[in-house]
C-alpha cells in the first residue's frame, strides 16, 4: 500500500453509502459511491455487490486516474470507468454518486429530461437534468453517455437504471441527490395534476450567478 492512501477517504465512502441506503436514495447493493482526493488524485470507491451496512474502510477499493488498483482486495465497483471518466472529464468534481432512487428512476424510464423546475436544483444541477442514451450497466458506453450527458451539469438520468449525480465535495453530491430526487417527485406531481411551468433561462442564469457569488456567505 502506498502511503498516499489516506484512512479517512475510505471512512468518507463507507458512510456516504450507509446513508444513501438510510435516506432512501438506492436500494440494496446497488448504486455506488467515489471520491477524489485533490492532492493525490487517487479515487476512493465502493467494492462491488456488497451490503452497505457490512462495508468496512478496508472494503474500499484506491483506483488511480487510469483505472489501476492502487489499494484494496476487493474487485471494486462494475461503474470504475463511468466513476473515472467522469473524474477525467470534469477537473471541478470530487465525488461521484450512482444511486437507483424511485422517482428520478420513473423519468429514466420514460426517457423524459427533469427540466428546470426548482429553485434550488437550477442552482446545483443546472438548466435541467438529461436522460443519457441507454447502455448496459458497467460498460464503456454508460461511462461515455454518462459523460456526454452529464457535459457541465451536475447531474444525468440513466434510462431504465437510475441516477448519476457529481459534485465538488461529498456533502454537496449527497445534497444534490436530495435535490435531484425532490424535483424529480416534484415534477411527476406536477405533471399528473397539470402542466409544470419552467423557470426561464435568463432567471435560471440569475440564480445560478446568485449561487456562485453570493448565496451562504458569511455576513460582512
Ligand atoms: P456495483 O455493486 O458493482 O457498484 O454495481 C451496482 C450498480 O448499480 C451497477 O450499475
Ligand atoms: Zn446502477
Amino acid at each position: 500500500m502506498t502511503n498516499k492512501v489516506k484512512q479517512d477517504w475510505k471512512t468518507l465512502i463507507v458512510n456516504t453509502g450507509l446513508t444513501m441506503l438510510q435516506e432512501g436514495l438506492t436500494v440494496g447493493t446497488w448504486g455506488n459511491v467515489s471520491a477524489r482526493d485533490p492532492e493525490t488524485n487517487l479515487i476512493y470507491i465502493t467494492p462491488s455487490g456488497m451490503d452497505y451496512q457490512k462495508i468496512q474502510a478496508d472494503d474500499i477499493v484506491v483506483l488511480d486516474s487510469s483505472m489501476r488498483i492502487i489499494d484494496g482486495d476487493r474487485f471494486p465497483s462494475v461503474e470504475k470507468a463511468l466513476h473515472v471518466k467522469v473524474y477525467n472529464a470534469r477537473p471541478d468534481v470530487n465525488a461521484v454518486i450512482h444511486t437507483h432512487p424511485l422517482y428520478s428512476s420513473v423519468l429514466g424510464v420514460n426517457r423524459m429530461d427533469l427540466p428546470g423546475i426548482s429553485e434550488d436544483f437550477v442552482q446545483i444541477v443546472g438548466d435541467k437534468m438529461i436522460c443519457s442514451e441507454y447502455a448496459l450497466p458497467g460498460t464503456i458506453e454508460l461511462a461515455q453517455n454518462v459523460v456526454n450527458g452529464l457535459g457541465e451539469r451536475n447531474g444525468v438520468l440513466l434510462p431504465n437504471h437510475g441516477t448519476v449525480v457529481i459534485g465538488k465535495d461529498m456533502p454537496t453530491a449527497l445534497t444534490t441527490c436530495h435535490v435531484v430526487e425532490k424535483t424529480a417527485h416534484i415534477f411527476i406531481m406536477a405533471k399528473s395534476i397539470g402542466a409544470p411551468s419552467l423557470i426561464s433561462m435568463e432567471d435560471i442564469q440569475a440564480m445560478q450567478e446568485m449561487a456562485r457569488n453570493n448565496y451562504g456567505r458569511p455576513k460582512d
